[in-house]
């Protein structure tokens, strides 16, 4: 066990995004390895942006992702009374002062200090006349954070040691107008309420990092560890948005993608562990997890990789598991009922089974519909390069030997289709791409004679006879 305390901290005012995901799994895989506590904390003080809807889909993205915390998570917003208790705290040891500029007199401020090349340089020094003056207008007031002399500095995790010149920042507000505090000031008295040790979060916080050790001084708190990872990069090299596709998990899940799939894919984002080994499980992940291997290099989001990574976490599912993903899908399509599941179990999840070597993502399922109705329509370019002016009598042949099978099974069937091509004098392609399209609708599927079987021989007699007559003499 380690005394390390971390927390995972979402602003619910918006999707959960995949760099959010990333962020929560590094914290996981490093409290799961090293035996350090992990908590949650929801930063909703921003009380126009924060909503119960964006707050569900981070608790349901991060349960999808198995991603687990000890205890309830803290609300920012139910922390008022510590934060206006820092800012008492830090105007009474001078490191902040009230300011009473205009939104006009700020604009220009900041005009000047444009033009000079300079940070704003905020009234800091107002006597207790003036102060007294601008009370008795009533004008409203701030709390600014008086940034001091010299350099930050603090030995990043990944990132090594950052330093930052103080004269790069300015004097920020703590506490708005109304008295609510500002995010810099509720995270730093949050972490410190909740004795985190470790701060690990995206690379665009990294600008903030001085501005909260600041505070954690000012406090004279102990100030955290703090861990940087990377930004995540489209294909195209620029940072990651809409553009390259589905930025949130729940988009990812809808299409398909399983849960142990995003959670692999996403820890390999900005860490490598070494040895090139790509697939992983989630226990794999977290044995395998060192501090040392996340990298300070921008991480790609590589789509194919992802697909390429699905398809192997689905095959290497047990298939019972897989099936309950296939029947939702099948169920929302209407093709099966709760009943079947309960009844036909087995003959379902058979089906499953056919399609567990060639599905890229659970969506796939959708693909199996001719099993449970007939083909309503046939891939027009199958049909043209599949479907001859000889075909329809080597049909004919294979369905009047298929009808009298007494046992249609795969091996039975194979032996009909083989021993008619090679009396026929054709490779049993020739039978076999025509077989499909007429009992699928398609030109490509589990292997026709495990499909035979499975769709059972009235059936297959049936679909062939029909398709012999839709798709008759292809000009
Ligand atoms: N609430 C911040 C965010 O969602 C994270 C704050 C932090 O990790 O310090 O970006």
């Amino acid at each position: 066990m380690s005394d390390t305390v971390l927390r995972f901290a979402p602003s619910p005012t918006g999707g959960f995004h995949v760099g959010n995901a990333r962020t929560a799994i590094f914290n996981y895989l490093y409290a799961q390895h090293y035996g350090a506590r992990l908590l949650l904390r929801v930063e909703d003080t921003d009380r126009e942006r924060s909503t119960e809807d964006a707050l569900k889909t981070i608790l349901d993205g991060l349960s999808w992702l198995g991603v687990a915390f000890e205890g309830d998570p803290v609300f920012q917003s139910q922390n008022g009374d510590a934060h206006r208790a820092a800012v008492a705290q830090l105007l009474e040891s001078g490191h902040a002062y009230y300011a009473y500029e205009t939104p006009e007199e700020l604009k220009e401020m900041q005009k000047k200090a444009q033009s000079e090349g300079r940070r704003v340089q905020y009234n800091r020094n107002l006597t207790s006349e003036q102060q007294a003056a601008y009370e008795a207008e009533g004008l409203p007031k701030v709390v600014r954070f008086k940034i001091p002399e010299g350099e930050t500095t603090w030995d990043d995790l990944i990132r090594g040691v950052q330093r930052w010149d103080n004269r790069e920042i300015e004097d920020f507000v703590i506490q708005r107008a109304d008295g609510s505090p500002v995010y810099h000031l509720a995270v730093v008295v949050d972490d410190h309420d909740m004795s985190v040790t470790l701060v690990m979060r995206g690379a665009d916080h990294l600008s903030n990092t001085p501005k909260q050790i600041l505070l954690f001084r000012a406090l004279l708190w102990d100030v955290p560890g703090y861990a940087h990872s990377t930004l995540i990069l489209g294909s195209d090299g620029k940072k990651q948005s809409k553009r390259h596709g589905a930025t949130t998990v729940i988009e990812y899940k809808e299409q398909g993608y399983l849960p142990e799939t995003m959670f692999n894919f996403l820890a390999l984002l900005g860490w490598a562990p070494g040895g090139g080994r790509e697939v992983f499980t989630r226990e794999e992940l977290v044995e395998a997890f060192s501090i040392e291997g996340l990298l300070k290099k921008d991480a790609i989001f590589d789509q194919k990789k992802l697909e390429w990574l699905n398809g192997e976490h689905l095959r290497a599912k047990p298939v019972s598991e897989l099936a309950e993903e296939a029947f939702e899908i099948w169920k929302a399509r209407g093709w099966i009922t709760d009943g079947d599941v309960e009844n036909r179990r087995e003959e379902l999840t058979r089906i499953v089974g056919l399609f567990q070597d060639r599905v890229r993502t659970v969506q796939d399922f959708d693909g199996a519909g001719y099993f449970f109705q007939e083909p309503k329509e046939y891939d027009a370019k199958v049909h043209k390069k599949h479907w001859k002016a000889d075909t329809p009598e080597r049909m004919q042949m294979l369905i009047d030997r298929l009808r009298p099978l007494e046992a249609f099974s795969e091996s039975e069937v194979e032996g009909v289709v083989r021993s008619l091509a090679g009396e026929l004098g054709l490779s049993a392609s020739k039978l076999i791409h025509p077989t499909r399209l007429a009992l699928s609708g398609v030109g490509f599927g589990p292997g026709v004679f495990e499909l035979m079987e499975a769709l059972g021989q009235e059936t297959c007699l049936r679909r062939l006879q029909k398709g012999l007559e839709v798709l008759g003499q292809n000009a």
